[in-house]
């Protein structure tokens, strides 16, 4: 396995760059991937920047430039449910990519000429992320949306909610990344700690979390994922 790990953020990935054992940093279309050994795990890192074409390239190059053979993006989200609490871990099984609505040509949500509108994660590395994480926090599995919008006010979350049921997590970017990874066919997974509830109080509580909470996580349940 040759891992590729990607986070929107520096506070998400802190710590695991600094981890890698014989680091080799390469600049590329405005990234900087460390490639290196994590845990014995042949790896490369990588901050994507936020949204879903910063995402989908950053992916697409880990693949193409990089070499990896899997890509794991780890990272903080919104609450998409009353269950999904501030501090729980939400792993995804299926992502989809909340902004896209081709209709009437196609159905809301749907990647055109695909056929799809959401994407499963691959079930080895997704169950070995979710054991990963059972230490650290509580884990939730399910449905997570991504789309180029910071989901900050009630209304929107709400209607979010009401089109998506099933919806657990909003984020910026895995989506992107797991479209790239289905049409490349690169097995991935996607894990996101809970920063704020996607409501009126997102931007306020989001920064501070990340720095004191979402961090640690990310490397405590990459460390232990690798160690499996
Ligand atoms: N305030 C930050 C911007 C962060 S954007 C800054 O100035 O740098 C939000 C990032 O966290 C994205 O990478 C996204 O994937 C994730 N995220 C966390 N909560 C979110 C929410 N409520 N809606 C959308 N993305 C969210």
């Amino acid at each position: 396995m040759r891992l590729g790990i990607i986070s929107a953020l520096a506070e998400e990935q802190q710590g695991l760059i600094e981890a890698l054992q014989s680091p080799s940093r390469h600049v590329h279309g405005m990234r900087e991937y460390t490639t290196g050994k994590l845990w014995e795990i042949d790896a490369v890192c990588v901050l994507s920047r936020i949204g879903k074409v910063a995402a989908a390239m950053t992916a697409t190059i880990l693949v193409e430039k990089f070499g990896v053979t899997h890509i794991v993006v780890t990272g903080v989200a919104g609450s998409g449910d009353k269950s999904v609490r501030v501090g729980d871990v939400v792993v995804a099984d299926t992502l989809l990519q909340h902004d896209v609505d081709a209709s009437p040509l196609f159905p809301r949500f749907e990647i055109p000429l695909t056929g799809l509108s959401s994407f499963a994660t691959d079930l080895a590395l997704t169950e070995r992320l979710a054991i990963a994480a059972a230490p650290v926090t509580r884990v939730h599995r399910g449905l997570i949306a991504s789309g180029d919008q910071f989901i900050g006010k009630l209304t929107q979350i709400q209607a979010l909610k009401a089109a998506l049921p099933d919806l657990l997590a909003v984020e910026m970017e895995g989506a992107a990344v797991a479209q790239v990874c289905f049409e490349l066919g690169i097995p991935f997974a996607v894990i996101r700690t809970i920063s704020d509830n996607a409501n009126d109080d997102a931007a306020v509580d989001f920064m501070h979390f990340i720095k004191t909470v979402a961090s640690r996580y990310a490397f405590d349940i990459i460390q232990n994922f690798c160690r499996a």
